[in-house]
């Protein structure tokens, strides 16, 4: 293990979390009891604590209960980490460690993180509060393991003023009046500690007339912390209900905003529809107990998949009817791509965030192309997708300054740096291109083998290739692998030999064209995908692969094209004979054939 990763001597099992949010302050406080599962013997336990968190209280349960002084914690700030050294060695099965924390709800968008509403007829603007974890800031919120590897259970409690509404993963088990209680913290493991009892001495309920309120909340299935959530503050809501074809039981899809919630209706539609659809192409009933989504105003990025409650932009998620049609489509594809991830990413997550792109990929494919297609065939996104994407990706892997797509990165706190549009678009592509070859029923039954071989576990791309090949009965990781880990791609040479026998051969591809020997080491598995047209109409090939450096292939007719719809991630260098027939037969192709010669040039 590198510098860069978590010992794993101890691991957590479940976190016991309570928060009392006081938005009025801008603090909340908060207790976490972390179950840990000790593998071997260790005197220091090693988590994630980000040191805007102060720690007020720390105890630790092995047989039995010691309260730890606050100088048995040592904090490293540059790796936000936390290691609370013993004075006996933890031994080898269960513990629990307790921490009790104070913070500050800061305005960085990172962590539990402060927004305002919109200002109302008087000008004043509402205070509210949510999370943003992905990818390293859980850790702002709690102490905790904080790798996508360290799945827990997570049992949630909120404690919020009576009039505020609180929102997490799971539904709301139940909720009761929330009072100074006199628990010494020593008391946390007691059998029938109530959750957040540690939190109530600090303050006086006289000064919230109002009263608190205890949520608790049903404990979640196995998850990463990145994928954790919960918000506080006045929203309302509009609900709708998703009966699943597999269980036969009926949910409730939420949208909550503190404003112009008349303007969600179309990303509570897009929510209903998109379950609806990938509940047949991935054969797995969605897992939790509802699906609710949280319209922010101050977020970092267009949305975020926390599992079971959404959390995204109001620029992306409200829209009205005087929205343009762009706003539309935005706001049904960004609420696709999240609905993704709750199959993808959130029951099944990668192993670390070298396959972060493979996440993001597979959720762009779906909420893009394959969801919109199913949904609004309207919109036509496929279109949209190849100038979005596949030309994209394209043009930046044609520069020589490139990088493949999955990239080595150890350091957590880099993901941002290292992944880009390379990454996901071009990674869109060639999953679309997989999906494309090996036929949409195929390539979902092998997402569906893949999902259900790591039920509420972690996977890298290799499972998912492993899935595909079994529904294909061929090796998908031998075509995809020189797509994923080699930088650039091909130009497929086309020469015509007469007699309807075309030379073929690849190379790298560079836009400056001066691609040198050892820059052109890659052989790709390229689909040909040969599109030919007579009189009985359109016909593609779709056995054709060039998967050496050249090869013949006989075509049968004067009217073809490679890369039909443009599959293929590659370009395509005809003889100018050939684009001039191209040219004035043009008519005889599809829009996405137009568009890909188009761009071939
Ligand atoms: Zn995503």
């Amino acid at each position: 293990m590198s510098d860069y990763r978590l010992p794993t001597s101890v691991r957590p099992t479940h976190y016991e979390l309570a928060v009392r949010t006081d938005l009025a302050a801008l603090r909340y406080e908060a207790e976490v009891i972390i179950s840990l599962e000790v593998l071997e013997d260790t005197p220091t336990i090693v988590f994630h604590m980000h040191p805007s968190l102060s720690v007020t209280h720390l105890a630790l349960n092995a047989g039995s209960t010691q309260e730890l002084a606050l100088s048995a914690l040592h904090t490293d700030a540059d790796k936000e980490r936390a290691t609370v050294k013993l004075a006996e060695p933890l031994k080898k099965g269960a513990a629990k460690l307790a921490v009790r924390y104070e913070a500050e709800l800061n305005g960085n968008m990172m962590g539990y993180y402060r927004s305002n509403s919109d200002p109302d007829e008087n000008g004043k603007r509402l205070v509210y509060a949510l999370t943003q974890f992905e990818p390293t800031a859980a850790r702002r919120a709690l102490p905790c393991w904080d790798e996508p590897l360290f799945k827990a259970t997570f049992g949630v409690t909120l404690i919020a003023r009576k009039h505020e509404v609180v929102l997490a993963n799971m539904d709301a088990e139940g909720c009761k009046p929330f009072s100074p209680a006199a628990v010494k913290f020593e008391d946390i493991f007691a059998d029938g500690y109530v959750a957040g009892s540690t939190l109530a001495p600090t303050f006086s309920s006289a000064s919230n007339p109002d009263g608190w309120v205890a949520t608790r909340f049903t404990p979640t299935p196995l998850m990463s912390t990145y994928l954790l959530a919960w918000a506080c503050g006045e929203f309302t809501h509009i609900e709708a209900l998703h009966k699943s074809a597999i269980t036969g039981k009926t949910i409730p899809l939420r949208v909550y905003a503190t404003n112009n919630i008349d303007q969600a209706k179309m990303a509570l539609d897009a929510t209903a529809s998109a379950l609806r659809v990938y509940e047949e192409l991935f054969r797995i009933a969605y897992p939790l107990p509802k699906l609710d989504t949280l319209v922010a105003h101050d977020f970092d990025m267009g949305a975020m998949e926390n599992w079971g409650l959404i959390t995204g932009r109001t620029a992306a998620y409200l829209v009205n009817e005087r929205s343009s049609l762009a706003s539309l489509k935005r706001c049904g594809t960004i609420q696709c791509h999240e609905v993704a991830h709750m199959w993808f990413g959130n029951i099944v997550t990668m192993r670390w965030w070298d396959n972060l792109w493979l996440n993001e990929a597979f959720a762009t494919l779906m909420g893009s192309l394959v969801l919109p297609e199913r949904i609004w065939p309207e919109w036509k996104m496929a279109g949209e997708f190849l100038e979005a994407h596949w030309d994209r990706a394209l043009s930046l892997d044609a520069k020589r300054s490139s990088h493949p797509i999955q990239v080595e990165c150890p350091d957590s706190n880099k993901i941002a740096t290292i992944f880009d549009a390379i990454s996901y678009s071009k990674g869109a592509s060639v999953l679309r291109m997989l999906m494309s070859v090996v036929g949409e029923e195929k390539f979902f039954q092998g997402v569906a083998t893949y999902l259900n071989k790591h039920l509420y576990g972690n996977a890298e791309m290799q499972d998912l290739w492993d899935g595909i090949s079994s529904s294909v009965g061929k090796d998908v990781g031998d075509m995809m692998n020189a797509w994923t880990m080699r930088v650039g791609f091909p130009v497929v040479r086309v020469e015509e030999l007469g007699n309807s026998k075309l030379k073929l051969s690849q190379a790298r591809f560079l836009s400056t064209g001066d691609a040198k020997p050892e820059e052109n080491k890659t052989t790709w598995w390229v689909p040909l995908e040969v599109k030919t047209v007579d009189k009985d109409g359109a016909q593609v090939d779709h056995s054709a692969v060039l998967s050496d450096r050249e090869m013949e292939y006989n075509v049968a007719s004067d009217t073809f094209k490679l890369n039909a719809e443009a599959v293929g991630v590659y370009r395509v260098a005809y003889t100018p004979e050939r684009l001039g027939k191209l040219g004035s037969q043009a008519a005889s192709f599809s829009p996405a054939d137009r568009l890909g010669l188009i761009k071939n040039r």
